[in-house]
């Protein structure tokens, strides 16, 4: 289940549905996402579906992941220091990142699942991951701007806090909607407060919610 074969044929699919970028399937092929789920469903990691991690949230599609790593890092034109990830949940995502981006900052409002994912991230030797136990549509502003800002979890409209955070430059990838969302790329243009907004395709997240939970 958690054989070469079974995660090589996941990283076919992936790019069969699109996914070029060979840094971002590099590290997917080499990241166990069985570790990121419980026991009972760990012999599903490697299907291309979402699945439940407790609290009512769920570790994202892989094809998801792939895709707003891609976005991220394809808009960012290889500049891309610092990342935030607002929804932390099971730390598959952020583990991702860790393996592409020096420094990554991940914000998640429930605090079990960032006591696992922090312990994950520790066994599979990621360092450069900074957690905190925080609402998210606040950012994380003492540790910004960041060149880059990724959402796992969709908010009705864009947080402003979100946008103020970004670097010059700085491009923000984040689900946006209710029952029909779209993802969205966000691109501060230069120094300026001005925005460039692109919507990508149709997605389905977990809702952004406000204030936190133990
Ligand atoms: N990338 C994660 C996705 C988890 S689901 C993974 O693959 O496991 C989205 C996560 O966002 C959930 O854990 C949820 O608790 C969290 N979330 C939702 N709203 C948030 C907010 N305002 N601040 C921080 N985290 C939030």
């Amino acid at each position: 289940m958690t054989s070469l074969r079974t995660r090589e044929r996941l990283i076919q699919r992936l790019r069969d549905q699109g996914v070029t970028n060979m840094r971002v399937l590099d590290v997917m092929l080499n990241t166990p996402r069985h570790i990121f789920l419980d026991e009972a469903l760990s012999h599903r990691a490697y299907e291309d579906t979402a699945l439940p991690i407790g609290h009512g949230q769920t570790i994202s599609q892989p094809y998801i992941v792939a895709r707003m790593t891609e976005v991220l890092l394809g808009a960012a034109g290889g500049n891309l220091q610092k990342v935030l990830e607002v929804g932390t949940g099971s730390g598959y995502q952020t583990s991702v990142l860790a393996q592409l981006v020096p420094q990554v900052y991940s914000v998640e409002r429930i605090k079990p699942l960032q006591d696992k994912a922090r312990d994950r991230l520790r066994q599979l030797g990621l360092r450069n991951v900074q957690m905190r136990h925080a609402d998210g549509g606040f950012g994380w502003p003492e540790a910004g701007p960041y060149d880059g800002i990724i959402s796992t979890a969709a908010p009705q409209a864009i947080p402003d806090e979100l946008l103020k955070q970004l670097a010059p430059g700085g491009v923000l990838v984040i689900p946006v909607g209710g029952r029909e969302q779209q993802l969205h790329l966000v691109i501060r243009d230069g120094e300026s407060d001005k925005f460039v907004t692109r919507v990508l395709e149709p997605v389905k997240f977990v809702p952004f919610l406000s204030g936190t939970a133990r």
